[in-house]
């Protein structure tokens, strides 16, 4: 069956499940990747109706096709001396507004739907930031968890020989996620150096001795708390003596945390795929830094020991009593029952620093409940944002200090918000969700349709 046709209807909701249907039989076997186009497009699309052109152009059709999807082989040896193979992607989903950008995961889940997941939000996120970057995603189904150094090491280089011939300042930036960070990127960035002998801004999240920006670590977690106190101001709240509810105690969690404890916020919890700490009386900055230390060194939340830190192994955080929840590990992390649960737990505002953390069951709850909700592509395009920022210092040569990298964030993320509310403030009330669905689509479906079809 021809899976491509046009669907005509002068009804947007046959549009959509029209659409939908056509993506589904196009794409089969990616649930995540169909779960992410229809939340964008349950939103956009009776925009696209009042903005014929859009429909007529076909931009939807065409923005959820990826430009190029890469997919290879990656060997490497063990310490034992065993020959491992492990599959490698690049997802080059969107150029129209600047180079392919977006990071790479490492993780035993990643397969392509994931990645075109990602890479299809990467699109929005992207081009709210308001900066000139396409959109991009990759990694591998490789797991760092107990891997040493050296392993870490012979995976990377062995990624990037094959990853190289992909990429470029002008063509393709990756950065990190999930399992690739600081470390992972030096010996990728290493290698591409080697192997093409030029030293240029290809990856960002470099070490800040060769061309990283400062603040980019912290940019993701610090973004998304700029934009939650965004978001509450706007509402006449704020974050002070707040009690919040975070998940993960990676990158975005670990900066979240930092910056919420800054602005006053009582954090009462973090978690890892063990189960989650509990600190009723608040995390605090010293007990942060424990964290950090215990995870670099590879350690796990469970390992951690003090006066006041209850560890509770295979349970997630939503049910401890709090007034504002930030999920910052990964997708689908929040399901219908959880977004009961967190309601119940006197809930009233979900900050997504992860991808994806709530699946559109959960976001209807949250909306019925009136609960506010900033969605990941905006809360936490603040990571995507700063690594824009790196390519910029990179192009011209120069390195800015803390405070200009950290003023250039907070505009950006109030940007973000400011975008969020010109579209999707409907009789006095802001739905963040179609607010950033359409202002990230804007930019980027305008630029496609002045290149013409191809
Ligand atoms: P990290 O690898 O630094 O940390 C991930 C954290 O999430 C770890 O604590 C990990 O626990 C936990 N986690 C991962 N998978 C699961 C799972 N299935 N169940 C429970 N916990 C899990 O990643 P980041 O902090 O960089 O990324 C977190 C999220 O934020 C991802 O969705 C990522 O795409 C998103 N993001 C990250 C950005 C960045 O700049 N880093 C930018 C924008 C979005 P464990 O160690 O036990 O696996």
């Amino acid at each position: 069956m021809d899976n491509t046709f046009i669907c005509e209807t002068q009804n947007p909701k046959e549009y959509f499940d029209c659409f939908m249907q056509g993506l589904i039989d196009r794409n089969p076997g990616e649930p995540e990747f169909h779960q992410a186009v229809a939340e964008v497009s349950k939103s956009i699309v009776p925009f696209l109706y009042e903005n014929q052109k859009y429909v007529k152009g076909q931009v939807l059709e065409r923005l959820s096709e990826p430009d190029r999807l890469l997919s290879f082989r990656v060997c490497w040896e063990d310490d034992k001396g065993n020959i491992r193979t492990n599959r490698g992607y690049r997802v080059q989903f969107n150029n129209s507004i600047g180079p392919y950008k977006g990071g790479l995961r490492f993780h035993p889940t990643v397969n392509q739907s994931v990645l075109k997941f990602l890479g299809f939000e990467q699109i929005f996120k992207n081009s709210l930031t308001g900066l000139p970057i396409g959109a991009g995603k990759g990694g591998a189904n490789f797991d760092p968890k107990g891997k040493s150094d050296s392993e870490i090491m012979r995976f990377c280089q062995s990624f990037m020989t094959e990853l190289y011939r992909h990429i470029g300042e002008d063509v393709d930036v990756p950065a990190g996620d999930i399992g690739v960070g600081g470390r992972e990127i030096s010996y990728m960035f290493g290698m591409y150096k080697r192997i093409t002998n030029r030293f240029t801004g290809t990856l960002t999240g470099k070490g800040i001795e060769y061309g990283g920006s400062l603040i980019r670590e912290e940019a993701t977690g610090y973004g998304l708390i700029y934009f939650a106190d965004n978001v509450l101001n706007h509402h006449n709240e704020g974050l002070q003596g707040k009690r919040c509810l975070v998940s993960g105690a990676g990158n975005v969690a670990q900066f979240a945390v930092e910056k919420l404890i800054e602005k006053g916020a009582k954090v009462l919890t973090l978690s890892d795929s063990e189960g989650f700490l509990l600190v009723r009386e608040g995390i605090t900055q010293d007990v942060l830094e424990e964290i950090k230390k215990l995870k670099s060194q590879g350690k796990r939340l469970k390992d951690l020991s003090g006066i006041g830190l209850e560890f509770h192994p295979g349970k997630t955080p939503w049910g401890v009593s709090a007034d504002y929840a930030f999920p910052s590990a990964t997708q689908n992390e929040i399901e219908l029952e959880d977004a009961k649960v967190l309601v119940e737990s006197g809930v009233k505002g979900v900050f997504e620093g992860a991808n994806m953390p709530s699946t559109n069951e959960a976001i209807e709850y949250f909306l019925k409940e009136n609960i506010l909700f900033g969605p990941a592509k905006a809360a936490n395009a603040g990571g995507v944002a700063i690594s824009a920022l790196e390519m910029s210092q990179n192009n011209i040569g120069l390195s800015w200090p803390r405070e200009k990298v950290d003023g250039e964030l907070q505009v950006i993320m109030k940007r973000i918000h400011s975008t969020c509310v010109k579209y999707g403030e409907k009789d006095g009330k802001t739905c963040y969700i179609t607010g950033a669905n359409i202002g990230g689509f804007v930019k980027v479906a305008d630029a496609m349709l002045s290149f013409g079809v191809y």
